[in-house]
């Protein structure tokens, strides 16, 4: 009944603000901060947009440049544990490139982020329960860029195009490409770096590629429960989104023009997806990109969704953090 799962939807979508530190750079340059704190415990933003003018937002959660990985995912896990019980779900970071999305998803070394530590609990949890269910994980390591999908963890390059397609359960699923299972963190961790270092291969700069294509991590979950003897199959995805700024009209010709249109068309169908579902809407517009069908069994449905809305706190991107801002109250 899609009314209802609308409606459990509904319920089901999150959204958290977090701003990075102002940088070195911005600072010794002088730039100021527009980013108002002060009510951040309550969810409240407010973004000063000239002398004496405010615009405020409300978040499920608001994490200023002070707020750790560790408290991030606090709020984070009770979603990620969640696909241990059957439930489908999805994270995904969303804003202008250089606000932090890769810090939060991926992290550095020092400061693991959501993708590391989600595994981290998923595999203590599953210790936790294994006199009662046991669980298989398997992870697939994946790109989208200009619409194309990317197995980032195949061994040998393929001409052939990769294709979403719906099981006979109703899954969708992408034939043919790379399920990599995995039995402890530390394998995880080999899997996640060996998908970094073929996102590298055949991009001339590493940073302008990753601005401009959807890194997607899917965790498969297959779990059957000792006791009832049921079985279940769920999916967590893991998305570092483009970039979504606006390019300055005098850059966009040729190959980039093509590309910064591919990131608009996934970036807005995914907004039209998660507002529709917000919006209780009955149709669902989930084919419009590559992205949002990928995406499609982890979106809406009784499935949970979390957004991060990544902002800077600098007065030279007001334009692009009010842009981000107003395309999470939108989904909201
Ligand atoms: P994006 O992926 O959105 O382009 P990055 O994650 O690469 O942005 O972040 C840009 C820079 O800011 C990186 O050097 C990153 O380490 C730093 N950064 C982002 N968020 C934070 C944060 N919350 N605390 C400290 N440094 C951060
Ligand atoms: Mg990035």
């Amino acid at each position: 009944n899609k009314m209802i799962s609308a409606v459990q939807a509904l319920g089901n979508i999150r959204v958290f603000c977090r701003c990075r530190p102002l940088s070195n750079d911005e600072a010794s340059a002088g730039h100021t901060t527009v980013v108002d704190f002060s009510a951040a415990k309550d969810g409240d933003i407010g973004i000063l947009t000239g002398s004496s003018t405010k615009k405020n937002f409300k978040f499920d959660r608001v994490y200023t440049p002070k707020d750790y990985q560790v408290s991030v995912f606090a709020d984070a896990s009770p979603m990620v544990t969640s696909v241990l019980d059957g439930y489908n779900v999805c994270i995904f970071a969303y804003g202008q490139t250089g606000t932090g999305k890769t810090f939060t998803m991926e992290g550095t070394g020092q400061n693991r982020g959501v993708n590391y530590r989600t595994l981290e609990q998923l595999f203590k949890i599953v210790e936790e329960r294994k006199e009662t269910s046991t669980y298989s994980i398997s992870v697939c390591v994946l790109e989208v860029y200009n619409e194309q999908i990317r197995d980032l963890l195949a061994t040998e390059p393929t001409s052939k195009r990769l294709e979403i397609r719906q099981a006979s359960e109703g899954f969708r699923h992408v034939p043919g490409i790379v399920e990599a299972k995995v039995e402890n963190i530390k394998e995880v961790w080999n899997v996640l770096q060996a998908g970094n270092n073929a996102r590298a291969i055949g991009s001339n700069n590493v940073n302008e590629h990753s601005s401009r294509s959807h890194c997607m991590l899917c965790i498969l979950v297959r779990a059957k429960n000792l006791i009832s003897g049921e079985c279940t199959k769920s999916k967590l995805w893991l998305v570092d989104l483009a970039g979504s700024e606006r390019l300055a009209k005098t850059e966009v010709q040729g190959d980039r023009l093509k590309e910064a249109q591919n990131i608009n068309r996934s970036l807005s169908a995914l907004g039209d997806v998660v507002s529709a579902l917000a919006n209780k809407s009955s149709h669902i517009p989930y084919r419009n990109s590559k992205l949002t069908h990928l995406l499609q069994d982890s979106l809406g449905g009784d499935s949970k969704t979390l957004m991060f809305v990544q902002i800077s706190p600098s007065e030279h991107d007001l334009g692009e953090t009010l842009s981000s801002l107003n395309f999470a109250s939108r989904v909201r």
